[in-house]
């Protein structure tokens, strides 16, 4: 229940139930500080993963293999064992000097004082108008975090022959969701002269029948309602073009620290991560951070966990 606006104050507020938020409430929790509240501003919790159709989740946390979605589902039940409270639809929209944060939920604003706040917002992948494609702004262009979301969350299919953009590893997770959706991407292409996943990685492309050009440039997208094509210069220099209804813009992960930039806090220049001690503390010591907002690359699930968890032993210390 969101009973958030009835507290006004609190030891530690978790900003992000994704696994870093939950992995540090659950510490927190065991070390003793009972007076926590995780703040989210999706109508459920977990973070990413539910929407991750796909093992493999959880192996660290609970030694089983589980789906993105049953991995979130079970850290939501934990929170609740733990009688943690989480205010869901609830959106942080400021950071104090004093640690004093804003929020809005559906039941209005609010400002809620906690002792020490963690902020566990994680990263997104950046979308097509912060990169460097040009042509058309036609319909049907999605992140992988988009296309898992219609897929899963609301069962909605928004394209069939996609182009996918990228080659990490979330790339493939992209191929895997087309997969299970019935969507049949048309290529993979990369502007690196290598996939930016190991071998024998990229041979996955192969299993989900899509051929994978890397050395591509001049990505231009073309369409006029909906995306109808997109042309490139291959590594040889030949111009191709590619029919297809959709782009999968994928990686390209950029962390989600627009709170910690507008609260103030320093931010390493070339990541765009609040910078951090050891300890997870920001440059004002009553903000830590955990979890995929400070890490670079990007790490699964478990480590962000596992990240939190750490973090939250530290906020434990301090708060004593
Ligand atoms: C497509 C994809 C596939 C993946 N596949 C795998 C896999 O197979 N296995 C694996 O282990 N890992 C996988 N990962 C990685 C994994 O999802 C991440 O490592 C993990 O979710 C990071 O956890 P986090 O808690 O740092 O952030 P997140 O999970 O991103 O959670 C951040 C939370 O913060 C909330 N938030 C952000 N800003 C605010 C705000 N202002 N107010 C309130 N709430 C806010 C968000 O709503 C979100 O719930 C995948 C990631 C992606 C994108």
């Amino acid at each position: 229940m969101n009973d958030i606006r009835r507290r006004k104050q609190c030891d530690v507020a978790i900003i992000g139930a994704g696994p870093a938020g939950i992995g540090a409430a659950l510490a927190l929790k065991k070390a003793g500080v009972n007076d926590i509240i995780i703040l989210d501003r999706e109508t459920t919790g977990g973070g990413v993963p539910r929407h991750c159709g796909h093992p493999p989740f959880g192996l660290r946390e609970y030694a089983r293999i589980m789906t993105g979605p049953q991995y979130a589902q079970r850290n939501i039940r934990e929170v609740h064992k733990a009688g943690i409270p989480l205010s869901l639809k609830t959106s942080v929209t400021a950071l104090g000097p004093d640690g004093t944060i804003d929020y809005v939920c559906p039941q209005g604003r609010g400002k809620l004082s906690p002792k020490r706040v963690l902020l566990a917002t994680g990263t997104r992948e950046t979308p097509r108008s912060a990169r460097f494609i040009s042509g058309d702004r036609a319909l049907g262009i999605y992140t992988t975090g988009a296309l898992q979301s219609m897929v899963y969350l609301k069962q909605m299919v928004p394209f069939y022959r996609p182009l996918v953009i990228g080659t990490e590893i979330v790339s493939f997770s992209a191929l895997w969701t087309c997969k299970k959706a019935g969507i049949q991407p048309v290529a993979m292409i990369d502007e690196r002269s290598r996939p930016a996943v190991a071998w024998p990685v990229f041979y996955a492309s192969h299993y989900f029948g899509v051929p994978l050009l890397t050395g591509c440039s001049n990505i231009t997208i073309y369409g006029k309602a909906r995306i109808e094509g997109v042309r490139i210069v291959d590594q040889h220099g030949q111009q191709r073009d590619f029919s297809c209804d959709g782009v999968l813009v994928t990686g390209c992960f950029t962390p989600e620290s627009i709170l910690a930039r507008l609260g103030g806090l320093t931010i390493e220049k070339k990541s765009g991560r609040p910078l951090t001690d050891r300890y997870g503390r920001c440059s004002n010591p009553i903000y830590f951070a955990a979890g995929n907002l400070v890490h670079q690359p990007v790490k699964v699930a478990g480590k962000c966990w596992q990240n939190g968890k750490t973090v939250a032993k530290w906020i434990a210390k301090d708060l004593l």
